[in-house]
């Protein structure tokens, strides 16, 4: 471990050495000891199109002898307006305003800000969220409240505001319990919106994969209720799309594929192909319209030093380009996915064999209780480097997540890697 380096979510004590990457290329990392590894989960679920990818790294190159920065307060340019365009025109129609910031926490952040602030602009005090179990929207205050409550904050609890959670109806392939779970959440949410409609600012969820909760999927027709439930009972309904937006879940957005529309989006992850910090809060018209007053109590006070960098938005058209070149492979990756599936299905250790789009996931079944700190994550961790292969179960649960230039004989190969390894 490097004399002045703290890396995060590492146990100090027990921590392996990191592995010091040199280069990378496609979808392949290669180490400074010279062997090359399969990115299977995209970096930090950030690249899309493969590491250092040439038109990505011209573009930034370009803008950087061009404009680097600007304070984005009273000035704005050209990459910021392009971007918000290419990605407000893929979105659902009434999702119009972009709001610029630097992360996927600051994302949810400002969309829960913007919620709460909303209602206050209306003259109505909403103060709760209602949010699911197993959630993870990020580490800054705001956002780890709204997320699932476990070793990760429990040092913070007490600095945690409360918001109101309901369960994940979390589905797999052969679930024969979809319908029923599902109706069971729905009923509960309906129970809290109609006891006390004036006190929820919005629901806030992960739609189709919750992320770091362990790849957890939930169905199209759910989104479709919840999306009904808020509709009926008037609240907001937020996207987290920090991780399934720009192509994940097998279209542009995980809320098209379930064609429905919430009233703020958060986009981060993927947003610039995985090369530079960015993200947005996209916001409907009638919010941003709710705060479009020359009384500075209703205007949203709230930016970053980095708020719509220019050579992020760069590497954010240049990806986006790229995304549209390579519209057939995300939409196509589902199909591979669930043919190398066949190869592993039936094993005695695994089960919950789950898929939306380019990212597919099982559960590891082994004695241990389930969950982050499972040992057998480790393990596989560290045989799998040694396989050619850079994949990090979240704790029992294996997921491959890779970028989108990964070819079927590749994926072939890792689906052949991991049958042997378990
Ligand atoms: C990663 C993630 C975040 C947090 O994004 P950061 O850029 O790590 O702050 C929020 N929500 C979801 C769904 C994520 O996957």
């Amino acid at each position: 471990m490097h004399k002045n380096i703290w890396h995060p979510f590492t146990i100090i004590k027990d921590a392996a050495e990191p592995l010091k990457v040199k280069s990378g290329k496609g979808a392949y990392l290669t180490l400074e000891d010279g062997r090359q590894v399969l990115d299977c989960i995209s970096s930090w679920w950030v690249n899309l199109h493969g590491h250092a990818h040439p038109d990505i790294a011209k573009a930034i190159y370009e803008q950087a002898q061009q404009l680097e920065h600007v304070i984005f307060a009273g000035f704005t340019h050209d990459p910021a307006e392009q971007l918000a365009e290419l990605i407000t025109d893929e979105l659902p129609k009434k999702l119009n305003r972009v709001f610029f910031s630097d992360n996927g926490s600051t994302a949810v952040e400002v969309g829960m800000k913007v919620a709460y602030q909303y209602w206050k602009n209306l003259g109505q005090d909403r103060k709760t969220f209602i949010c699911f179990e197993g959630a993870y929207h990020g580490d800054t205050l705001g956002a780890m409240s709204a997320g699932d409550r476990s070793t990760f904050t429990e040092v913070f609890k007490d600095w945690l505001f409360d918001v109101e959670v309901i369960p994940y109806p979390e589905t797999w392939i052969g679930d024969t319990e979809r319908a029923k779970k599902e109706d069971a959440v729905i009923d509960q949410l309906e129970l809290l919106l109609d006891e006390h409609p004036e006190k929820y600012a919005g629901i806030l969820m992960e739609p189709l994969v919750q992320g770091a909760g362990g790849m957890r999927m939930c169905s199209e027709e759910f989104l479709q209720k919840v999306h009904w439930s808020n509709r009926q009972f008037d609240t907001l309904l937020l996207f987290d799309e920090v991780m399934t937006g720009f192509g994940r879940t097998g279209d542009y957005f995980a809320c098209k594929r379930a064609q429905v529309e919430p009233d703020i989006i958060c986009l981060s992850k993927g947003i610039t192909g995985g090369f530079m910090p960015l993200s947005v809060t996209v916001c409907s018209d009638e919010i941003y319209e709710s705060f479009n007053s020359s009384d500075p109590i209703k205007t949203f006070w709230h930016g970053h030093s980095y708020t719509a960098n220019p050579l992020g938005c760069a590497a954010g058209i240049a990806s986006w380009k790229l995304l549209k070149e390579n519209e057939a492979t995300f939409k196509g990756m589902e199909a591979w996915h669930l043919e190398q599936f066949t190869k592993l299905e039936g094993h005695p250790r695994l089960e919950k064999f789950r898929v939306k789009g380019t990212i597919a996931a099982f559960d590891l079944k082994n004695d241990e209780e389930t969950g982050y700190f499972n040992s057998v994550a480790k393990r596989i961790k560290e045989e799998c480097v040694d396989q050619g292969l850079l994949l990090r179960p979240l704790g029992n649960v294996l997921y491959l997540m890779p970028p989108y230039c990964l070819t079927k004989p590749e994926l072939e190969g890792i689906y052949e890697k991991i049958g042997e390894l378990v």
